[in-house]
């Protein structure tokens, strides 16, 4: 009997596979064959507005609501679709998932990275144009890293800063589209895999060990660098002040954000900070209540100082130094981000100092190479 439950159960296991491979089959090969990238451009909404050509026919805008028959394919007409108004390349298809609609916008990898660039990098003149093709590559490499992450939900990226930021034509530049094109198919390696191409904003004088922002193995090539680059930033230093008690309260509520609760009557009375030998980054965060010590990691730091005003919720940095004076509490900082791998401002400086964008990408991520993938 037992024996007969566990066959049962194996060939419904198999079957589930088989009929998954049947119908993704077709499409994982097509994405492969055309180097295509899924893009989730909405997720989990009730509603969307898209435009497209449907099967053989004209194209039309739909409204769509989960009540519908999905998955929804509409192609392009003269290469482009849209969502809510914003215009994309390639194609798209509307995926219903635990009851609510997902948006994904199918295209080839460079056509996306010409919606990613702009966006990552911001507004930039003729002579950071370097700094935009090193960024084209970081991008396209950490695109192709990361392709088939969430394929059980039927794409491959977010377009948000969970992965790059994506806009579609709306965000796409004439300098940008030029890096893009001028570094077609190039992707950075280490040791015969695509890198994980981590970049962040500011790193204020020297970028972080991979450690020091997330917890695992560490890639050597993420590894901490000195940055001279960076010292125009508008985030290269800045200072936060609060008084001692709004410090302690902002504490005290923020820690259930990471998932600690204080007992009753527990009060926070000091802290101490361990710093990581390179960086200076705060590897731990020690909190001294009237009952025990609480440590706190690295990568939850940010969690727990950010505010609302902060971007994503998040201190801008881990790179901080915490000053008493007086009733005052004065966080001095230093950069944006999580601080590993290319800082975009520093790469801005060395292509405006006339440095090429293989240098700089070689700056930031030691004992790379870039290939020519196809
Ligand atoms: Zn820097």
């Amino acid at each position: 009997m037992r024996l007969r439950i566990r066959i049962d159960s194996r060939v419904r296991i198999l079957a589930i596979v088989a009929l998954i491979t049947i119908n993704c089959m077709p499409y994982v090969g097509r994405v492969r064959r055309e180097n295509l990238v899924r893009i989730a451009v909405e997720c989990g909404v009730d509603a969307a507005v898209v435009t497209g050509v449907l099967g053989k026919g004209f194209c039309r805008e739909y409204r769509v609501t989960p009540e519908g028959a999905f998955p929804l394919i509409l192609g392009p007409k003269d290469g482009r679709v849209a969502v809510n108004g914003r215009n994309y390349r390639g194609g798209l298809e509307v995926r219903k998932i635990d009851g609510r609609l997902w948006v994904i916008n199918v295209l080839d990898v460079e056509s996306y990275l010409k919606g990613v660039v702009p966006c990552e990098i911001g507004g930039i003149t003729e002579k950071e144009l370097e700094a935009a093709k090193a960024q084209a590559v970081a991008a396209r490499t950490y695109a192709l890293a990361h392709s088939g992450q969430y394929s059980d939900l039927g794409f491959d990226l977010y377009a948000t800063v969970q992965d790059q930021v994506y806009k579609g034509i709306t965000c796409e530049r004439e300098i940008t589209s030029r890096a893009v094109e001028s570094t077609a198919g190039e992707v950075l390696y280490y040791r015969g895999a695509p890198v994980e191409a981590k970049y962040h904003s500011t790193c204020g004088g020297r970028t972080a060990d991979f450690n020091d922002a997330w917890a695992g193995a560490a890639p050597p090539y993420l590894s901490s660098v000195r940055c001279d680059y960076c010292r125009k930033s508008p985030h290269y230093r800045w200072t936060k002040v609060m008084t001692r008690d709004e410090f302690f309260t902002h504490l005290r509520h923020r820690l259930s954000r990471i998932n600690i609760n204080l007992e009753e009557g527990e009060l926070i009375h000091s802290f101490r900070m361990m710093r990581s030998r390179r960086s200076h980054r705060l590897k731990e965060l020690i909190l001294v209540t009237n009952k025990r010590e609480l440590k706190i990691a690295n990568y939850r730091i940010r969690t727990l100082f950010g505010e609302p005003d902060d971007p994503g919720g998040l201190l801008k940095s881990t790179c901080i130094y915490v000053k008493t004076k007086g009733d005052e509490v004065v966080i001095e900082g230093r950069g944006f981000g999580h601080g590993v791998g290319m800082c975009q401002f520093g790469s801005l400086e060395m292509a405006t100092q006339g440095r090429h964008y293989r240098k700089i990408l070689y700056h930031y991520y030691r004992g790379t190479r870039i290939k020519k993938v196809r």
